[in-house]
């Protein structure tokens, strides 16, 4: 789960992080309120939502020569205006794709005098099996450019669980950035905080692009990008109310109120598959034979006939599904379940484009059975291979 800018600067500040003073506002009528908390002269308007490169994106409505979703603003005025400007505008970055976001809040923030930008995030370093911090002294830009073409420039420190950050860890990262005086002191402060607050809260990535020095020597993290692991938001209820739907795909909500494993992509062949495994090659199957797939969906071991139908609505629901490639190996689950929910989905929703089913494993002759006597136009499939040309030249010739 993501959480906006704002939300995770507020986290971080809980903390003791170094984090500027800053309003969020979700309508026009509180920028006034908003401005005279800060101290101003120089503000900053940021726009709120689930995606980076705000800074260089674009706004859809304002054309490409207005300026871009964070703001400098001399004034209180130049606040309002641009607040005017961006609220309920779509913002189209490197991160959200063609399409933008809307944007429905804004942060406005204390303006800070910047010396140099850095970069630092925490992440899980599963090679070595650790919280890692990766820093750069290129901060600001796009860290996946600065991994292409300076690699070098990028420095990794593996956190040992049993001593936390130690203070050759603070030297390691400080030594990388090249942080001395002041900075070096925040940094000995800021490198702890932001472990334990990663830790703490079952983060699974924390990114600050950019921590800055500041023209005071002293850092601020002046971005900051924070995902929780879904698997633990059940023990942590203060991060699951920062949760904003409308940043989330509509599909995906409905699926995770199944506890469907359900991802949206932008192919055309929707899947439904049992197990995370058999989904991946499920995927790659359909585009070694030249399809995209629509999605990811694992409806799990032991699915009931309600969730199937739950996942074939949600695939059928979505106007890009050309068609819909059923692939099911009964182990734990059930063929006939599976059957069963795919008719009764069927039913209720109808079925617009071709179906290829490919059922094996537990109580197959009975499932293949109650397909075949349902009516329904289905194509089957005896193997994998068999059913990804199936379902590939079916939305071809379609
Ligand atoms: P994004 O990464 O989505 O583009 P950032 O928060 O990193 O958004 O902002 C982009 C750039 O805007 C930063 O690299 C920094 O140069 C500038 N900036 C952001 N916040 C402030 C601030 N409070 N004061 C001064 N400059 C800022
Ligand atoms: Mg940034």
């Amino acid at each position: 789960m993501n959480i906006h800018e704002y939300q995770a600067k507020a986290l971080l500040k809980s903390y003791g992080a170094p984090v500027a003073d800053g309003v969020a506002i979700l309508t026009k009528d509180e920028v006034d309120a908003a401005v005279a908390k800060l101290p101003g002269p120089l503000y900053v308007v940021k726009s709120q939502i689930h995606a980076g490169g705000r800074g260089k994106g674009k706004f859809k409505e304002l054309g490409p020569d207005a300026k871009g979703g964070v703001r400098l603003a001399k004034s209180a005025d130049e606040v309002k205006a641009f607040v005017d400007e961006m609220l309920g505008n779509t913002l189209v970055t490197k991160q959200t794709g063609p399409a933008g976001k809307q944007v429905n809040r804004l942060y406005i923030e204390d303006g800070a005098d910047i010396d140099r930008e850095l970069y630092c995030s925490l992440l899980v370093d599963r090679t070595v099996g650790r919280v890692a911090f990766v820093v750069s002294t290129e901060g600001g830009m796009d860290i996946e450019t600065v991994a292409e073409e300076t690699p070098e420039k990028i420095v990794t420190v593996a956190i040992d669980p049993d001593t936390g950050v130690t203070a050759s860890d603070v030297k390691t990262l400080c030594e990388a950035l090249k942080l001395e005086g002041d900075a070096a002191k925040d940094a000995e402060r800021l490198f702890p905080i932001l472990y334990k607050a990663f830790v703490e809260k079952d983060m699974s990535l924390l990114e600050i692009n950019p921590l800055i020095v500041m023209e005071n020597g002293r850092l601020r993290v002046l971005d900051a990008k924070c995902s929780f692991d879904g698997n633990a938001l059940f023990r942590h209820d203060d991060v699951r109310a920062l949760r904003d739907t409308t940043e989330e795909d509509a599909k995906e909500i409905e699926a995770s109120k199944y506890d469907l494993a359900y991802v949206a992509l932008d192919g055309n062949i929707g899947c439904m598959v049992n197990g995370a495994g058999l989904a991946m090659a499920t995927m790659d199957i359909i585009k070694l034979y030249g399809a995209e797939p629509a999605n990811f969906l694992d409806v799990g071991g032991g699915a009931s006939k309600e969730k199937v139908t739950a996942a074939f609505k949600i695939i059928t629901a979505d106007p890009a599904v050309k068609g819909i490639l059923v692939n099911i190996f009964g182990g734990i689950m059930r063929c006939d379940v599976i059957a069963e929910g795919v008719i009764a989905a069927v039913k209720e929703v109808g079925l617009k484009v071709p179906l290829v089913v490919r059922l094996e494993g537990t109580n197959v002759e009975l499932g293949k059975k109650i397909i075949n006597e349902s009516g329904l136009n289905v194509i089957s499939a005896d193997d994998l291979d068999d059913a990804a040309q199936k379902i590939v030249s079916a939305v071809k010739e379609a």
